[in-house]
C-alpha cells in the first residue's frame, strides 16, 4: 500500500453503496457516473488493439458492450479493474475515472481496485475448491475471518443459488451444473462487496435455461451493482441492458491491422430501435458482422 498522502483515494464500500440521491422532477434523470472513460487507446505491442474510446457509465445500471468480434470490447472491459495489467504486452493510453480518481495513476493500487470492481468470466472459472471455500476465498482475502458464515450465505443468496447448494456447501465446486458454477462465480465474486461487477461474455458458455437464470439474476441485482456485461448476443444486450456500446473495427490500409473504436453509445432503447449511426443500424438489424 502505498504512504503516499497525496495517494488518490478510491471510494469505501460505504461510500459507493451510499443510497443514491432522490429522484427529482427530471423524468429521465442520469445515474450517477461511475466511470468516466477519456480518450482511451490500448496496444498489445505495437499493435493499437481500441482508438479513441469516451464513454461514461452510470450507477446501478447494465451497460452492455457489442460489436463484431476483435473490435476491442473485452480488452475495454480489462480496462475497468487493470486486467490489462496482468498482460505484459498491454499498455493503456488516456484516462479511465473512478469516481473522479484515475484507475492508472501509478499510486493507484490494483489490488484495491479489484476489490471494488470483480468481474466474472467467460468459462466458470471455479476454484477447484468446495463451494463455501469459493465464495469465502475473497473476504478471506480481505481478512475478514468473523461471520464468514453470513458472508457466504449472503453472496449465495445474492447470486440465487443458495437453495440449490446451502446442504452441500462442503462438497466440490466442481460437482455443480456450468449454470450453477456460473453463479458461484458471480456469488465469489459479490462476496467481497464490489461497486462493479465486469462480466465478459458471461453466459456463452451456458444453455438458454440458464443463459436466462443468469439474465433474471443480473436485472435483480442491478439495484446493488453496476454491471457492464460483453455479449456477442445481441439479443441479450437488449433484454438487459439500459445502455449500449456498439464497437467495430477499422482497417488501417498501411499496416492491414484492425483498430477497434466506439461508434456509438446510448440509451439501449434507441441504439436498437432508432441509432443515430448507419454503422450501428446495420449491426443491429444483421446486414453486418
Ligand atoms: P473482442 O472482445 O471484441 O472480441 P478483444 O478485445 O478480445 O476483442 O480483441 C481486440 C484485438 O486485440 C483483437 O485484434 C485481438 O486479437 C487483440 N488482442 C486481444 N488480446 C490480446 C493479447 N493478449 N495479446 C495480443 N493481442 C490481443
Amino acid at each position: 500500500m502505498s504512504t503516499d498522502a497525496t495517494a488518490p483515494v478510491l471510494p469505501t464500500a460505504a461510500e459507493h453503496h451510499a443510497p443514491t440521491p432522490e429522484v427529482t422532477s427530471d423524468p429521465h434523470p442520469q445515474a450517477e457516473v461511475v466511470f468516466d472513460v477519456q480518450g482511451l487507446n490500448v496496444y498489445y505491442g505495437g499493435f493499437k488493439a481500441v482508438r479513441d474510446v469516451d464513454l461514461h457509465i452510470h450507477r446501478n445500471e447494465i451497460t452492455a458492450f457489442i460489436g463484431p468480434s476483435g473490435c476491442g470490447k473485452s480488452t475495454v472491459l480489462r480496462c475497468f479493474d487493470r486486467m490489462n495489467d496482468l498482460i505484459e504486452s498491454a499498455r493503456v493510453e488516456g484516462k479511465v475515472l473512478y469516481h473522479g480518481v484515475d484507475l492508472y495513476d501509478s499510486r493507484v493500487d490494483p489490488v484495491e481496485v479489484r476489490k471494488r470492481i470483480g468481474m466474472v468470466f467467460q468459462k466458470p472459472n471455479p476454484f477447484p475448491k468446495s463451494i463455501y471455500d469459493n465464495v469465502a476465498f475473497g473476504p478471506r482475502l480481505n481478512g475478514n475471518k468473523q461471520n464468514l458464515d453470513d458472508a457466504v450465505e449472503k453472496a449465495l443468496r445474492g447470486a440465487a443459488l443458495w437453495d440449490e447448494v446451502k446442504d452441500r456447501l462442503r462438497k466440490s465446486a466442481m460437482g455443480l451444473s456450468g449454470g450453477q458454477q456460473q453463479r458461484l462465480c458471480i456469488a465469489r465474486a459479490i462476496a467481497v462487496d464490489p461497486e462493479v461487477v465486469l462480466m465478459d461474455e458471461p453466459c456463452s458458455a451456458l444453455d438458454p435455461i440458464a443463459t436466462a437464470r443468469i439474465e433474471d439474476l443480473m436485472q435483480e441485482i442491478k439495484s446493488l451493482y453496476t454491471i457492464i456485461i460483453v455479449t456477442h448476443n445481441m439479443q441479450q444486450a437488449a433484454r438487459v441492458s439500459d445502455r449500449t456500446a456498439f464497437f467495430t473495427t477499422e482497417v488501417n490500409p498501411e499496416s492491414d491491422s484492425r483498430t477497434g473504436l466506439l461508434v456509438e453509445y446510448d440509451r439501449t432503447d434507441k441504439m436498437f430501435s432508432a441509432p443515430a449511426d448507419e454503422r450501428t443500424e446495420n449491426y443491429v438489424t444483421g446486414r453486418f458482422g
